[in-house]
């Protein structure tokens, strides 16, 4: 356990866990030692006090010790494993306030809602809050009164609320979910990248950085932005044993909403539905309805107002079913989803982690099914085209930049959109690389200004590199999504291995994958106890002939097979291509169809209560 750091400074160490005034700049100061015996005490208090928690759980420890020393720390923890209170905790034991960036309105209002309840004061500041609220966060921020201040990171770059924040001092910043600061992150938000030159305006804060999912490339790119030690990283595994993870296998665009319908109808309990666009989003809505399910509709292209009813009638249940693209759910706490289905494929396998990990925060069981479309994955290629600036916005940009600003101002983000007449998103991607780079400056108060006048195209071409590096990743994320589509390996397995480089198991024996390898492996034992029953006369005389003729349609999955050489197995997977088969002396191979000969389509019957009856059923279903 770490005891090092920090001069303990803080007036009103040892605490009964209340607000603590400071006077003066809190550099890195805790309100306690971390690691002695009173802090310990001081946490479980305050716990249970304020919080009406009995005890932390596994991670969330770690991470609070760490930024009460005042070690900047990212928080890699599995949706519903409660990141909020790493910073809850804290907040109310530092001596400085802490302020909590965070992407959504609905996400602020939701913890904040639940701080208050808490008796914690706490503001939140954006621009949908009324001009009265907005008067009072204001005003508990100047007086140093508010101990949490949530805020869009919009909010956090601009130099007025910096000053009004730096009034008093600031013991830590947070950042709710903080893969948006990613440009390899799924939610990618290019407004996030402001936060990191943010952080000096405003003493210079311990970091949090909290987040789901995070691969190294992402959480390595998170460190790098907001300055967190390598060694600040807490990863505490993504697996999430009550996911139960499967894909359906839809051949034809035409089959999907009535599938949808069937899967919805036969699932208990509430669930999101997620569509990939907003037109799928709606016609898959609609299609409920009419099944008589009772659902809400969410997209970005809805009015706020109307975003914000729906969100709420779903959270109060009064929706079983919430259809909503991928702007629905960052952060929303509802505990009891029972399922989350994917209409269409999702971008990357993080994207599809967070929005599945929705389900079942309650640690009950819930099912996450994808239905998987082959085409479906040009829809992401179709997004994949407009994300990136490209070279010519790299180009514009540091050419308006040359030239004086208009009025003899300085160049800000605005003032650039307003000459270049491209979208403020790309424009500010490009802005955040060039000062990755050090061709450009951002200053505190939010002005830009070219560090290297001479800077000519051809040095801006390995920009365009960096760019080109970024799509290319894109398309591989793309692949390894599709990949888990139609893998036949363990899914968690697979999920695990691409989000944390390893796995604790093969095999998760919940996903739909290792039930219907179970299965299949309970019938090969049947098949490997049975003695050999006399083989169908080949059709041709010669040792290597084809088993049949190949117009035959090539044996479905669970059908027993005979292959010459190796003898009887189960196919696992089939094709026009390709048939794996696995053997009864436990080996899997692949054959062109024509060399595997059908011997039975269904599974053997066996004798009443064994095991392999059972498995015959799942074979037979899983087929
Ligand atoms: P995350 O942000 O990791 O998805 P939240 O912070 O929203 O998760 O917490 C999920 C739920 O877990 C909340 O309802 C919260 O009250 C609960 N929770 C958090 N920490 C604890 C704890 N130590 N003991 C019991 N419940 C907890
Ligand atoms: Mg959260």
């Amino acid at each position: 356990m770490r005891t090092k750091t920090t001069t303990a400074e803080a007036d009103g160490a040892g605490g009964a866990g209340g607000p603590v005034r400071a006077t003066r700049a809190p550099r890195r100061v805790s309100a306690v030692q971390p690691g002695t015996p009173v802090a310990a005490q001081l946490l479980r208090t305050t716990l249970k006090q304020r919080f009406g928690l009995a005890r932390l759980r596994p991670g969330q420890q770690g991470v609070i010790e760490r930024v009460l020393e005042g070690g900047s720390t990212l928080a890699i923890m599995p949706t519903g494993s409660g990141k909020s209170l790493c910073y809850q905790l804290p907040a109310l034991l530092l001596p400085g306030r802490t302020v909590v960036v965070s992407p959504l309105i609905a996400l602020m209002k939701d913890q904040c809602d639940s701080l208050a309840e808490l008796g914690v004061s706490v503001v939140q500041m954006h621009s949908a809050a009324g001009t009265e609220a907005a008067r009072a966060a204001h005003a508990a921020v100047a007086d140093g009164s508010a101990r949490i201040i949530m805020v869009t990171p919009e909010r956090l770059c601009d130099p007025e609320f910096a000053a009004l924040l730096a009034t008093h001092p600031v013991s830590l910043l947070v950042v709710d979910e903080a893969h948006c600061i990613s440009q390899w992150g799924h939610d990618f938000r290019p407004a996030f990248l402001e936060i990191g030159p943010a952080l000096a305006r405003i003493g210079k804060p311990t970091v949090l950085a909290l987040t789901a999912t995070a691969t190294g490339e992402i959480a390595a790119d998170i460190c790098r932005e907001l300055g967190i030690p390598d060694s600040g990283v807490v990863n505490t595994g993504s697996y999430r044993p009550n996911l139960d993870l499967r894909v359906e296998q839809v051949a034809r665009e035409a089959d999907k909403l009535e599938r949808v319908a069937k899967l919805v109808h036969g699932t208990q309990g509430c669930g999101l539905v997620y569509a990939a666009t907003i037109k799928a989003a709606e016609a898959v809505a609609e299609a409920l309805r009419q099944a008589g399910e009772s659902v809400g509709l969410y997209h970005g292209k809805l009015p706020a107002a109307e975003r914000h009813a729906q969100q709420e009638a779903f959270m109060r249940g009064e929706h079983r079913v919430m259809v909503a693209t991928n702007a629905f759910g960052l952060g929303i706490d509802k505990p009891d989803i029972r399922f989350v289905l994917h209409y269409q494929l999702p971008s990357t396998l993080e994207a599809y982690y967070q929005e599945a990990g929705r389900a079942g925060r309650d640690g009950a069981p819930a099912r996450c099914t994808l239905l998987f479309l082959r085409g479906d994955k040009a829809i992401q290629q179709f997004f994949m085209a407009g994300r990136y600036p490209g070279e010519e916005e790299v180009i514009a940009l540091c050419g308006a930049l040359r030239d004086a600003p208009p009025d003899g101002e300085s160049w800000t983000l605005p003032l650039l959109q307003g000459r270049l007449a491209r979208p403020r998103g790309k424009l500010r991607v490009a802005l955040g690389l060039l000062r990755k780079q050090g061709i450009v400056e951002q200053r505190a108060d939010g002005t830009v200004r070219l560090l290297r006048k001479d800077i000519g195209g051809a040095e801006l071409l390995p920009l365009a590199d960096a760019y080109q590096q970024r799509r290319d990743g894109d398309r591989e994320a793309l692949e390894r999504m599709v990949f888990y589509a139609q893998t036949g390996q363990c899914r968690w397995h697979l999920l695990l291995e691409h989000l944390e480089g390893e796995t604790p198991f093969e095999r998760c024996e919940h996903c739909d994958n290792c039930r219907r390898i179970a299965a299949h492996e309970k019938v090969l034992e049947h098949l490997a106890s049975q003695p050999a029953e006399p083989l169908p006369e080949p059709r041709e005389g010669r040792h290597h002939a084809p088993a049949h003729a190949t117009d035959d349609a090539p044996p479905a999955r669970g059908t027993i097979v005979n292959v010459r050489r190796y003898g009887r197995g189960v196919v696992e997977e089939s094709s026009s291509m390709q048939v794996t088969v696995a053997f009864t002396d436990g080996s899997r191979r692949s054959f062109l169809p024509e060399y595997v000969q059908k011997l039975r389509e269904a599974p053997p019957r066996a004798p009443r209560r064994t095991p392999v009856r059972r498995a015959e059923l799942l074979v037979a279903s899983a087929g």
